[in-house]
Formats: structure tokens, C-alpha cells, sequence
């Protein structure tokens, strides 16, 4: 069976967040201020949802672009064959859906997405049991490995974080995974040698 490995969209694989900002800009700037400050409530986070359900992907799409290497990457990861690949994302709305498959199927046809509605947590929308995932949200990955996956954190900055393996591009995805992969078998057989010999 291929290692299964999901990757994130926003923020990973597209440059959404500049748009966004932007939008919840022109809509509320208290609001704003409170996300790029990092001291956003709850009820910030549901107004934002509720900002972008109402919002035409299409347009979104326009004045956005793929974030450097993420595509090569994508490309790679599929090409070696040995991973099962999936893009999973948090959506507000049936239009965000819509639009996301039909973007990134212009770059990557027949590539799989697996939209997941908020409030729902990626670690529930799919088995993360021994499979991958690449996001750029820490709550995610934290939910992720405590259901048994392997979180790998995308950031582009220098701030490592040492919970999780982290990757800076997409470019990185394919090593990166073969290595966790690869070291976790070792592991593993390591401790079945243990546990034969306590027999
Ligand atoms: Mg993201």
C-alpha cells in the first residue's frame, strides 16, 4: 500500500493569505488588526469564516497566484510513485470548493482534493492513522499527530518548531517524507527485534 500524504491548500500551496487580508481589510480594519496581530478571538475567526462564505473564489483566484516551488513539488511527490497524495483543505462554501478544484486542476489535472467544512478537523474528514500531512496550521497538526499521523509543518520562516518536522517549500516535500518514512521503519523494526527477544 502507498504512504498516504495530504497536503494543505491555503498557505501552502496557494498564496491565499495576502487576498484575505485584504478582504477582511476593506470589510472591518479592527478586525484586521486583531488577525495580524495575532490576538484574534474566537468570534474573529467565526466573522472571517463568515466574510469569506460570501465571497466569489473566482475572484479570489484572480488576484492570486501558487506559492513558489509548490507546484514542482506537488509534481514530484506524485511522479515517484510512491505515495498515495491528496489535498486537504478547510472550505467556507460550495463556491470555495468549486473554485479550488478547478484551479489547481489546471495545473495538476486529475490531482485529488478533499474539502473539509469548518468546524470540522482534518484529523476527523480522514483516517490520519501512519499517513502524512503538510499544513501550515499548527492546531491542525497538533490534532493530526495526537490521532496517530505524521505532521510535517510548512513555514517559510526561520522559527523552528520543534514539535513537528517542517519543511520550507513544497521542493523539500518528497526527501522530507521518504526520510520520516524510512527512519520510522527502522524504529519499528527495532522494536519488534526488542519484543522477540523478551519472548
Ligand atoms: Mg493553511
Amino acid at each position: 500500500m502507498k504512504q498516504k500524504v495530504y497536503i494543505d491548500f491555503d498557505g501552502v500551496i496557494w498564496d491565499s493569505f495576502p487576498v484575505f487580508y485584504n478582504i477582511i481589510r476593506e470589510y472591518n480594519y479592527a478586525l484586521y488588526e486583531r488577525i495580524i496581530n495575532k490576538i484574534a478571538t474566537k468570534e474573529d475567526n467565526d466573522e472571517v469564516g463568515e466574510i469569506l462564505r460570501k465571497y466569489d473564489w473566482k475572484d479570489i483566484f484572480s488576484k492570486s497566484k501558487p506559492i513558489e516551488g509548490s507546484i514542482e513539488g506537488l509534481e514530484e511527490l506524485i511522479n515517484c510513485n510512491d505515495f498515495e497524495i491528496a489535498i486537504l483543505t478547510h472550505c467556507n462554501s460550495h463556491n470555495e470548493v468549486k473554485w479550488k478544484i478547478k484551479t489547481i486542476n489546471k495545473y495538476i489535472p486529475g490531482i485529488k482534493l478533499i474539502p473539509v467544512f469548518k468546524p470540522t478537523s482534518k484529523s476527523i474528514a480522514v483516517d490520519p492513522r501512519g499517513a502524512v500531512l503538510i499544513d501550515d496550521y499548527s492546531k491542525n497538526l497538533i490534532e493530526w499527530k495526537n490521532a496517530g499521523g505524521i505532521s510535517i509543518k510548512f513555514s517559510s520562516s526561520n522559527n523552528i518548531n520543534k514539535d513537528f518536522y517542517s519543511i520550507k517549500s513544497l521542493l523539500q516535500a518528497k526527501d522530507t517524507v521518504k526520510k520520516i518514512i524510512t527512519s520510522n521503519e527502522i524504529n519499528l523494526a527495532f522494536d519488534n527485534i526488542y519484543a522477540e527477544e523478551e519472548v
